[in-house]
């Protein structure tokens, strides 16, 4: 019984580092040594190169090192019996709603303007709205996005949700499916995007759905790229529509030098820096699961490839 780690960000050393407090007896193996593949039951990753996962034959698992498991996914040689253990990460989602409620705060309370202000040395009160009069649109209430929400709510905003199912949370209006987007997206002067990157996800921020935002309205997206449709996004911001958006990720990333967003001035971009999950914050889920395969258990927090996330 052998778990192989594929670092993402944080190296293997600290994965074994945080998995061996657990399970100081487990044989752990680094990535491209993996060593005799029928031994490997367990791999800790977010993408390998195609093919690779299907030349382990006693896969228990693969525990992504990622929210986001598109990569994954996203290999068509994944094997189908071998399920996707979600990342769950306390670091992760602390790091992302900073980040959310930064942006939020800094469109609302308008602190591009005062830098601008700064070395004209204009001392100015420049009046913003009571944040109960600001309606935030989440889309995503996950792990993620239910956190921002109810953040956001407790900085006084005036919090919706938008989900693929029906959800109740204290003082957030929540709206669910297709069929409620309009409504939500009428209501909302701030959409934070916190949605995974599935067919279903991919461009719902078009031409059609950006025109249905209140005018003025500013988007911040740190889910996935392919929600929006960049062409019409750059539209209805040069034509005044949108008031703006933050952005930490991208159709193609690395962003291609020639994209517009670089030097749009209405673009406040990160390089895909939202949000970080370490080891020693993630490893729960992982040795939890492990302990789970030893018992004979089901099981936990289990990837719907069906759903794509
Ligand atoms: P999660 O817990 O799986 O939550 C996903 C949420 O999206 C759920 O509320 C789900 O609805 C909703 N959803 C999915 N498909 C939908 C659809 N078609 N229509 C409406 N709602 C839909 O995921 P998470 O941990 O919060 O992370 C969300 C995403 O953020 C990840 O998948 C990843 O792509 C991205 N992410 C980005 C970064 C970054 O660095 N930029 C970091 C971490 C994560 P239900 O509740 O009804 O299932």
């Amino acid at each position: 019984m052998a778990l192989l780690i594929k670092a993402g960000r944080d190296p293997a050393e600290n994965w074994i580092k945080a998995i061996a407090a657990d399970l100081p007896e487990l044989d752990m193996r680094v990535w491209p040594d993996a060593g005799d593949r029928a031994e490997v039951e367990f791999i800790i990753a977010n993408q390998m190169p195609p093919g690779e996962f299907a030349s382990f034959p006693n896969l228990k698992f693969v525990a992504s090192t990622s929210a986001g498991v598109d990569r994954l996914l996203n290999d068509p040689d994944f094997p189908a019996h071998v399920p996707i253990i979600r990342s769950i990460n306390t670091q992760r989602t602390a790091t992302m709603c900073a980040w959310v409620c930064y942006q939020v705060i800094g469109h609302h309370r308008r602190f591009a303007a005062y830098r601008q202000n700064q070395p004209n040395k204009i001392w100015e009160f420049m009046r913003y709205a009571p944040p109960d009069e600001v309606a935030i649109g989440v889309m995503g209430l996950g792990t993620l996005g239910g956190t921002a929400a109810r953040t956001l709510k407790g900085l006084m905003y005036d919090v919706a949700g938008w989900s693929r199912s029906p959800k109740t949370m204290d003082g957030i209006k929540c709206f669910a499916g297709a069929d409620q987007l309009a409504a939500f997206l009428a209501r909302s002067d701030i959409i934070v995007a916190m949605l995974p990157g599935t067919a279903e996800t991919t461009n719902l921020l078009n031409r059609e759905t950006l025109a249905l935002l209140p005018a003025g309205a500013y988007i911040v997206n740190c889910g996935r790229g392919n929600l929006i449709d960049e062409d019409a996004l750059i539209e209805a911001m040069d034509r005044g529509h949108i008031a703006g958006a933050a952005l930490d990720v991208y159709k193609t990333e690395p962003l291609p030098e020639d994209h517009p967003f670089w030097s749009h001035p209405l673009v406040a971009m990160t390089p895909h820096y939202s949000s970080n999950g370490g080891a020693r914050h993630g490893v729960g889920v992982v040795v939890e699961n492990i302990r789970r395969v030893r018992a004979g258990q089901p099981l936990a927090d289990v990837v719907d490839k069906l759903a794509g996330y």
